[in-house]
């Protein structure tokens, strides 16, 4: 009998002990689950059911059209792989016909010599799922013993079908948890580094806290964020960006020992738990190992690309006894490495001062403040002491916290610079101004001039031309209703850099300020190389500034000189912070050309300057009576 084909109509007898066998075998079958024990079933059974020398399972590789032997008796080690549809194997796993050779040196087909095994009869069965997909083949071989009969095909037929339902069953089975797997493992992890996630993080936090509390052991949580990465994703990026956080995340793992807990909690911030420490020494050599490794330098995208790390450590047992206090306690201890220069780590400590602890929280809060929309830009009007009219307003930045309340900027303004914040949030005032000033342009308002305030650290950076280029073209604001105010002791660290940076800042026609002027160096001198269009005099001239107060003269003179000084540098000049008649009438008498102060205005919000500034408003009636008495202080100037 060669090459016989079975159809489905073919019944053959089998005796008792077959069936028996058989069922014996459908019982294990059906109560395993795993499938490589289906496959060792399969072959062992069958070898032993049909007396044959060898038994293998070929599965076919889709991938490279072939047919391997997945399990083979006699093969260990070994594999065989066949073209899928050539040789015997080859062949039944292509037409899904049964064959059964009883001379294989008669066959025509290539039969295989089996690493040294040359068989003499062949019996291969598909193996399918379903009842339908092959997926594979069951060949026996025997050298002698005489030909496979149809009892034997039969039985492998058999043998097939209930290790085909099997492996059907395991397989869904296999699905369903791997799906599971995957539900969890994506609940858990962050997809973008594939660290474990904030959820899991506390989940393992909570176990590693039990067990210390329990052995009496101690444990570190190590806080990292990532110095200015807002930065480089917002100049480089999302993209550069997320492959940045991929490359920190894979130092980071790389840098502690295998079972320490690495996790992102998001964004830029990484917790790493430290499960037995020795000592906070440990800790400490941990953490200065993690900052090395992030300040080597990334390259992405072709790019170099350097960033430093500040971290925050909190240990168990110590102040902290929760999951929580841990985490809190890390962060904060982080934020303070981030207001004393970044870059560095330090210990949570019990010693913090409640001024500290304001600061600390007052800059985790800030994080937020944009996020959460409690920043506002407050304007406030500046007034023309010849003309009477509003000519300009500052824009100042006001935060109003969900639970704490008003902020005074003079507190988180400093903080804000201190941590870098200061560039995202600035950058968005200049922003809102800029469309602020258009929005009244197109109401109808006459064309005032804006003056925005520009922290160190955002004229420092290397994009600021660009960034005020772009909040220009947005707004479509006029440049020359710009003006952004500088201080002075930024621009005299690095004249010529902040020269350049100047001369480009106004080929875009916005206008320059120097802010505060008299607090600094005070160096008209250095000042005259800058091309600076308006000198606003400090608050605290104006403030002390008492006329009939001999004590007080030298300010007085002080501000004569300054205001006299500017005219001859062809610079604008405005006061600050005039809250007196008096003192606007001095100011008024040295042809000082503008006021900006309570006396005036306060900052208010936009839609309060709307009606301050309407013909026949509040600004109107106000300049009309600041301006009326002339001055009775000339001859004492
Ligand atoms: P500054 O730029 O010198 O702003 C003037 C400050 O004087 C403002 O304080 C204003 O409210 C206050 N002021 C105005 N008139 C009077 C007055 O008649 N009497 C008194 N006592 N004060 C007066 P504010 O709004 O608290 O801001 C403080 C500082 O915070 C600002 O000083 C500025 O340096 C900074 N700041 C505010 N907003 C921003 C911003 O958006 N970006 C940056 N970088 N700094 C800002
Ligand atoms: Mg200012
Ligand atoms: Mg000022």
């Amino acid at each position: 009998m060669v090459n016989q084909s079975l159809n489905s109509a073919r019944i053959t007898k089998l005796s008792q002990i077959d069936y028996e066998w058989l069922i014996q075998i459908a019982l294990k079958l059906n109560l395993s689950n795993s499938i490589d024990y289906i496959y060792e079933l399969v072959v062992f059974e069958s070898a032993k059911m049909l007396h044959a020398d060898r038994v293998s399972l070929f599965l076919i590789d889709t991938a490279t059209n072939e047919i391997y032997t997945q399990l083979a008796m006699g093969l260990e080690g070994k594999e065989i792989r066949l073209p899928f549809g050539r040789g015997v194997a080859g062949t039944v796993a292509f037409t899904g016909q049964v064959i059964n050779i009883e001379d294989a040196t008669l066959d025509p087909r290539p039969v295989r010599n089996y690493y040294g095994y040359i068989a003499k009869t062949i019996l291969a069965v598909p193996l399918k799922l379903n009842g339908s997909t092959i997926i594979g083949v069951v060949q026996a071989l025997n050298k002698a013993d005489g030909p496979f009969n149809e009892r034997d095909e039969r039985v492998l037929e058999i043998l097939c079908s209930l290790a085909g339902v099997a492996l059907e069953r395991a397989n869904s089975i296999h699905e369903k948890e791997a799906l599971h797997e995957k539900i969890i493992y994506q609940a858990q992890h962050d997809l973008e580094t594939g660290l474990p996630n904030r959820a899991l993080l506390v989940e393992q936090l909570s176990t590693d806290l039990e067990e210390a509390k329990r052995r009496q052991q101690e444990l570190a949580v190590l806080l990292i964020d990532l110095d200015r990465f807002k930065l480089i994703n917002d100049s480089l990026g999302h993209e550069m960006g997320d492959t940045l956080l991929k490359q920190v995340a894979h130092r980071i793992k790389t840098s502690v020992r295998m079972n320490d807990l690495v996790t992102r909690l998001g964004g830029d911030e990484f917790m790493i738990v430290l499960s037995k420490i020795k000592n906070r020494q440990d800790v400490g050599k941990v953490a200065q190992n993690l900052l090395k490794a992030i300040q080597r330098p990334f390259y992405v995208d072709g790019a170099e690309l350097f960033i430093t790390g500040s971290i925050g450590i909190s240990i168990y047992p110590g102040l902290g006894k929760t999951v929580n206090e841990l985490m809190r306690q890390a962060d904060n201890a982080m934020y303070r490495v981030k207001a004393q220069g970044k870059n560095n780590y330090q210990f949570f400590a019990e010693e913090m001062s409640s001024i500290e602890v304001r600061r600390l929280s007052l800059v985790t809060q800030l994080h937020k403040a944009l996020e959460y929309e409690e920043l506002m830009p407050f304007y406030q009007p500046q007034l023309n002491l010849q003309t009477g009219k509003l000519v300009g307003m500052e824009a100042l930045l006001r935060w109003k916290h969900r639970e704490l309340g008003r902020i005074s900027p003079a507190e988180f303004i400093p903080l804000a610079e201190e941590t870098g914040l200061i560039v995202p949030i600035g950058n968005w005032v200049l922003n809102e101004a800029c469309k602020q000033a258009k929005k009244w342009q197109l109401a109808g308002y006459s064309p005032v001039r804006m003056s925005i305030n520009v922290s160190a650290v955002q004229f420092t950076r290397n994009d600021f031309v660009s960034v005020v280029k772009e909040a220009l073209h947005v707004s479509q604001v006029n440049p020359g209703c710009i003006e952004l105010e500088l201080t002075e002791g930024l621009l005299l660290q690095d004249i010529q850099g902040a020269a350049a940076k100047l001369k480009e800042l106004k080929k875009l026609g916005v206008y320059i300020a120097i802010d505060d002027f008299g607090t600094g160096y005070s160096s008209l001198r250095y000042l005259k190389q800058l091309p600076i269009d308006t000198l606003k005099i400090d608050q605290s001239f104006i403030r002390d500034m008492r006329i009939h107060d001999p004590a007080k003269g030298k300010d007085k003179a002080l501000v004569e000189a300054i205001i006299m000084l500017g005219h001859t540098l062809s610079m604008h000049i405005i006061a600050e912070g005039v809250e007196l008649q008096e003192q606007l009438d001095f100011l008024r008498e040295c042809k000082c050309e503008e006021i900006q102060g309570f006396i005036y205005c306060k900052p208010i919000p936009a839609t309060d300057v709307e009606k301050f500034m309407a013909p026949g408003g509040e600004g109107e009636k106000l300049s009309a009576s600041l301006l009326a008495s002339p001055t009775a202080y000339a001859g004492e100037i």
